[in-house]
């Protein structure tokens, strides 16, 4: 049936019949239809961003904004502070514009899952899954040659100050060649993000429909029978005909964290814990100030990290190399005080926290926009945790050798001695709102579980109370992970697959 792209109204409205509808092409929705396309079902992926190939993703920051990110990356998380939440809308979502870090889901998670949500047998089958996609997807080690100065300089640091795990990231980028471009998309064709290594398959055995947002799972009483929607110019946001997809065994939802609850709730599917459990890991970063350059830009976006403070105090610590016009934009002042400072860009490494936050938000649908919306705040305990971090992170550069910290806390002087930082930074305030965060690894909203009153889904990722209503994505996991989540939604999708495919 191949691919279906953006269609005017002045054409007819797009109809199809399959076996099932995944809405979606991210971590969790390419793994549910590749998975289901394998076992012999007709599917259709219906994805609200457009079908870019790596020769055409934007060269920019601000390209990629504009091209391929949900929004602009612009939508806030609303709490005492105001912090961005980062997700793509794209062909592929978000792996297309993820630094395709690899990681396994944490064996601690498995009894804490049985033991506050009732999973049971998720263990082996997800080690196996994993096992396989590694293999797939040639998961490897970031290579020597695409390391980059910034990286090295952060494990040998990492493994001075002792840290119980220092180690180079394993990513889906078999031969990296470590241009520091994820964020735009991989042009080279390295990272292997869901757009180049399943969903060409489905194009080919099935149907892709892309600019089609779904607006409304279509419900006969409690059967889940298709979706529909008009498609949208990936451009102009003019919009197109109705498409309107039938499904005739399933439709399976995985838009992501914020846009799957709030697909559900605008098709009026009820459940009480819709929209609830919402987590995430914000993140952030800090600078240090090096002699000899360091061009954070050369060499791979994320190619180090370290899990030793996991558990305790609850941070992953992580490199990252982010474009000229975004350290610009972390940098403060203006005009020929600004351009000082950038013009030490390449002495400057940016090493960066992601918080393994307690707090729990909501995602309800703006009453106006009809778009997520996401009431999301940090406590004391969390800001304990993000300062920690900011504390541990200047302890990496002081090893590394920085002679100075920029840690864009608002309120502290722009730049201090490293000595000097690390003492002002463990009593920095504790208010969010001096933070420049993002939210980027999403958790909840459908969360799965044994009790219908804490949980939308089961174990196999059916939606309590409806029939062939499923969800697949980020939104069905019921807690943080403490590390990078593709793997773990990845091999969640192909397991709420295979069992309504052996059902
Ligand atoms: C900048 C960044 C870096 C990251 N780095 C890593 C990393 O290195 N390793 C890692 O493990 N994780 C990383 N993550 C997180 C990881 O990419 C996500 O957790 C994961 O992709 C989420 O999978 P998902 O299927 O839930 O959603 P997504 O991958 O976001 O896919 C959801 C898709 O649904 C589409 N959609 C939304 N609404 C609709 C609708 N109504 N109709 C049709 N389609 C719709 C969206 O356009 C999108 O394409 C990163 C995330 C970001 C933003
Ligand atoms: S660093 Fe460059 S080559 Fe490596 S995966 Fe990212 S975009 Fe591709």
């Amino acid at each position: 049936m191949g691919h279906v792209a953006f269609q005017g109204d002045d054409q007819k409205p797009f109809e199809a019949e399959v076996d099932a509808v995944v809405v979606g092409s991210g971590a969790g929705g390419a793994l549910a239809a590749v998975t289901l396309v394998r076992a012999g079902w007709s599917v259709a992926v219906v994805e609200a961003g457009a079908w870019r190939d790596p020769q055409d993703y934007p060269h920019s920051a601000y390209g990629a904004m504009r091209d391929v990110m949900d929004d602009w990356g612009a939508q806030l998380a609303r709490g005492r502070a105001l912090w961005p939440i980062v997700q793509a809308r794209t062909m592929g979502g978000s792996t297309v514009i993820n630094s395709a870090i690899c990681v396994r889901t944490p064996e601690d998670l498995f009894p804490q899952w049985e033991r506050e949500h009732g999973l049971t047998g998720l263990q082996q089958r997800m080690l196996t899954i994993q096992e396989k996609l590694e293999a797939e997807l040639s998961v490897e080690e970031v290579p020597p040659a695409a390391r980059g100065r910034s990286n090295v300089l952060a494990k040998a640091a990492g493994d001075a100050l002792g840290w119980a795990d220092s180690h180079y990231i394993r990513r889906y980028a078999k031969g990296c060649e470590g241009t520091g471009q994820c964020l735009q998309g991989c042009s080279r064709m390295k990272k292997q993000s869901t757009n180049v290594a399943y969903l060409p398959l489905v194009r080919e055995k099935g149907l892709v429909l892309s600019c089609a947002p779904v607006e409304r799972v279509l419900l006969e009483g409690t059967k889940a029978v298709g979706v529909t929607g008009h498609f949208v110019h990936p451009q102009t946001r003019e919009t197109g005909t109705r498409f309107t997809v039938r499904a005739k065994k399933a439709v399976i939802v995985a838009a992501s964290v914020t846009h799957s609850a709030v697909l559900l709730m605008k098709s009026k599917v009820k459940s009480p814990a819709l929209g609830h459990f919402f987590r995430c890991h914000p993140g952030t970063g800090v600078f240090g100030l090096y002699d000899e350059p360091v061009d954070m830009n050369v060499g791979t976006t994320q190619g180090w990290a370290s899990v030793a403070f996991r558990n305790e105090p609850g941070l992953k610590l992580e490199t990252l190399a982010i474009p000229p016009e975004m350290v610009a934009s972390r940098l403060s002042g203006g005009g020929v005080q600004l351009m000082n400072r950038i013009e030490r860009f390449r002495h400057l490494a940016m090493w960066v926290m992601a918080v393994r936050a307690e707090a729990v938000g909501r995602i309800t649908v703006g009453l106006f926009s009809g778009k997520p919306v996401v009431s999301y705040g940090f406590e004391r305990p969390d800001m304990e945790r993000l300062r920690r971090g900011f504390v541990l992170v200047a302890q990496q550069h002081q090893a590394a050798g920085a002679k100075t910290i920029v840690s864009g806390i608002a309120g502290l002087p722009y730049e201090l001695p490293t000595e000097q930082a690390i003492k002002v930074l463990e009593t920095a305030p504790l208010d969010p709102r001096q933070y420049t965060v993002i939210l980027s690894h999403l958790f909840g909203g459908c969360v799965m579980g044994s009790d219908p009153s804490r949980s939308v889904t089961d174990v196999h990722g059916r939606v309590h109370g409806y029939q062939n209503l499923l969800v697949a994505d980020a939104s069905l996991i019921p807690s943080t992970l403490g590390v990078n989540p593709q793997h773990t939604i990845m091999s969640l999708a192909t397991i709420v697959a295979e069992d309504l495919a052996s059902a």
